[in-house]
């Protein structure tokens, strides 16, 4: 009986652990990242075990209810930092995401080989439909080698121009909380993409206000741990800016999460959808961007 119910628990257990879903490097089946005939698409992962971001401190201001105080710009970084360390606070792995500090760089164009590429969290306070065309709370772009789906560079840029963030324990009203949607989107950091799980932070709808996204679902640990399982190498040794690749061709995935569609405000429960993908390929020193529709 008990060997009955254990193997019960690890077939729910399995089910669970199908939901999450990598990033991939090309997908079989979908329209603008179609593998070509001889790609075999492979999941997007960090080399590296140690992983830096920076804080971009433009417009710090803005996701802190437009308070210059250091109390208020404090409380930011504290959301900042404890959304990534959801992803490290993690058993079955050893993976790492370690707070770089403040940074004046905003530029989330990867180049191959600039030792100046930085994974930054951004905050967008103005043209924010030259970035994507919906309404979206946070786009994170992904930089890879398609290869292999090493990752080389990712960015979080926050919506601050459209929606007003709380950074807050206790979220105020009709505000976007800043936990709830950086959480997921160091999910996409890491390399994951959303999951069919409601409960997840992976999934893609969130209404204004929620905050059980803070907390990984163990949907989301599943696939965490399925990426980065725990590793005889002790400590991990942080990727630094000059490992990145020099030479690859790279492509970049941006997935973003918006409200849903339409001028209004979003009612409770809005939509969060993914934005079009746009493919980045680097041949020659020369950047071709094709813009997905
Ligand atoms: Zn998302």
């Amino acid at each position: 009986m008990v060997f009955a119910a254990a193997a019960a628990l690890v077939l729910f257990h399995t089910s669970d652990a199908q939901a999450f879903r990598h990033t991939m490097t090309c997908n079989l089946e979908g329209s603008e990242h179609r593998c070509a005939e001889d790609q075999t698409p492979k999941p997007l992962r960090w080399s590296a075990r140690c992983v830096l971001y920076h804080i971009n401190e433009d417009a710090l201001e803005s996701v802190a209810g437009g308070s210059n105080d250091e109390a208020a710009l404090a409380e930011v970084r504290r959301a900042v930092a404890l959304s990534f360390q959801a992803w490290t606070d993690v058993e079955c792995s050893d993976m790492t995401l370690v707070d770089g500090g403040l940074t004046t760089q905003k530029d989330s164009t990867f180049r191959a080989g600039d030792s100046r590429n930085t994974n930054l969290v951004m905050w967008r306070d103005k043209d924010w439909d030259e970035l994507a065309t919906a309404k979206a709370f946070a786009l994170t772009s992904v930089t890879y080698n398609p290869r292999n789906g090493i990752i080389a560079d990712a960015d979080i840029q926050v919506n601050t121009e459209l929606y007003n963030y709380s950074a807050g324990n206790i979220p105020r009203a009709n505000h976007v909380d800043l936990r709830n949607t950086l959480t997921h989107e160091v999910g996409h950091f890491i390399g994951l993409d959303h999951s069919d799980l409601r409960n997840a932070t992976m999934y893609s709808t969130a209404p204004v206000g929620e905050t059980s996204k803070r907390a990984l679902h163990p949907d989301d640990i599943n696939g965490l741990c399925a990426t980065y399982p725990l590793r005889a190498e002790e400590p991990p040794q942080c990727l630094r800016a000059s490992e990145f690749p020099s030479e690859a061709d790279l492509g970049l995935r941006r997935s973003g999460c918006n409200t849903g569609a339409g001028e209004q405000e979003p009612p409770t429960g809005a939509i969060l959808i993914v934005l079009g993908l746009i493919l980045l390929v680097m041949r020659n020193g020369r950047q071709v961007l094709g813009a997905a529709p």
